[in-house]
């Protein structure tokens, strides 16, 4: 079964497809269900399995290749070209990406806009095989990089000389993009969770967080490490070493069957044990494809349950403001009877020079 078929058997009302925008896929719900990478489109499908596909000039000659849908080529003003054509008519939009002028559009032109929520994430949220392929490549990518990262010199470069270096890395080993902007944080910089690599010079005796991660066949990867550069004090090392016994913990968690919430409360234990809770504030993981975050999310207020075909992070963090930051991140398909590693490189305390 096709991928907009399996959509259409979840439909009532035909659906207009036209969002998000993602990482290289131009729309990705349109680009996951017919290919078609374009930031100018919408996919409207029936109830019954039919597809238009609708895209402007620049986008045409691709779309006309796309199997399984009719084409229909639109003005730049691809949402009131689309609206004209519906009037009347019944449709469902995606309220979480459809932005408030693009609804009016669809309103003024007399068609009965019906708002809905994740179909398609939840389709996203099961890959299958060779978006899981994909996947794997990204993260066998990803432990490369890592293994070379660690042979660089940290101590005397700066955090945004380290961070380019790792995306012109992910560039030249083939990948086709950086999944998002790489972090580099050391010391201080890192008890922010999303630091911005700046001009600080990298100095021993910290710890350095790098998060990052690329694109490869439209998929992307996400892994974090934290180094130690030289000798450490005493207090970061447990530190590290708490961060790890929470990571393996949230691993450990995962598997078919069950919820984000417990995945992330087990991963939050041994943490909360010291009294450090409040340094944890973040959730344990969220879904990785073709964006870099999507469906399931694994978070104290998640009502996802894992199946198998999800491939979402655990990444838990320790962040002690003026100090340090702390965060061991894998990727992981969970399978049939528990998870499989998608990120490799070794989570044991690595020092760097
Ligand atoms: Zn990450
Ligand atoms: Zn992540």
């Amino acid at each position: 079964m096709t991928r907009i078929e399996r959509l259409a058997r979840a439909l009532e009302d035909p659906l207009l497809v036209a969002g998000p925008p993602g990482i290289l896929s131009g729309q990705a719900n349109v680009c996951y269900l017919c290919g078609l990478r374009s930031t100018n489109a919408a996919l409207l499908v029936e109830p019954d399995g039919r597809a238009t596909l609708y895209a402007d000039f620049r986008y045409a000659s691709r779309a006309r290749e796309v199997e399984g849908v009719s084409f229909v080529e639109t003005s730049r003003n691809l949402l009131s070209a689309v609206a004209e054509r519906l009037a009347g008519r019944r449709i469902a939009f995606e309220s979480a990406h459809l932005p408030y002028a693009g609804y009016e559009t669809l309103a003024s032109a007399g068609v009965e806009a019906v708002p809905t929520v994740g179909l398609v994430e939840r389709l996203r949220a099961v890959k299958d095989e060779d978006e899981i392929r994909a996947m794997r490549r990204a993260g066998a990518l990803s432990d490369e990089i890592f293994g070379a990262l660690v042979e660089e010199p940290f101590a005397g470069r700066t955090e945004r000389e380290l961070a380019w270096w790792i995306e012109k890395s992910f560039r030249e080993a083939g990948a086709a993009a950086v999944s998002f902007d790489t972090v580099v944080a050391a010391g201080e910089t890192a008890s922010s969770p999303h630091a911005v690599p700046g001009a600080r010079i990298i100095e021993e005796g910290l710890l350095v967080t790098v998060d990052a991660g690329c694109v490869v066949d439209g998929y992307c990867s996400d892994c974090t490490r934290t180094f130690a550069v030289g000798e450490l004090p005493a207090r970061l090392t447990e530190i590290y070493a708490l961060c790890l016994k929470a990571q393996l913990a949230g691993l450990a968690a995962v598997g078919p069957g069950v919820s984000g919430r417990d995945a992330d409360a087990a991963s939050r234990a041994s943490i909360e044990a010291v009294g450090l809770g409040w340094a944890y504030g973040h959730g344990l993981g969220h879904g990785v494809g073709i964006e870099i975050h999507e469906g399931p999310v694994l978070r104290p207020e998640s009502t996802d349950v894992l199946e198998p075909g999800n491939v979402v992070t655990v990444e838990p963090g320790i962040y002690l403001p003026g100090e340090a930051g702390v965060r061991i991140e894998d990727l992981v398909l969970v399978t049939e009877d528990g998870y499989e590693r998608l990120t490799q490189f070794p989570k044991e305390l690595v020092t760097v020079s």
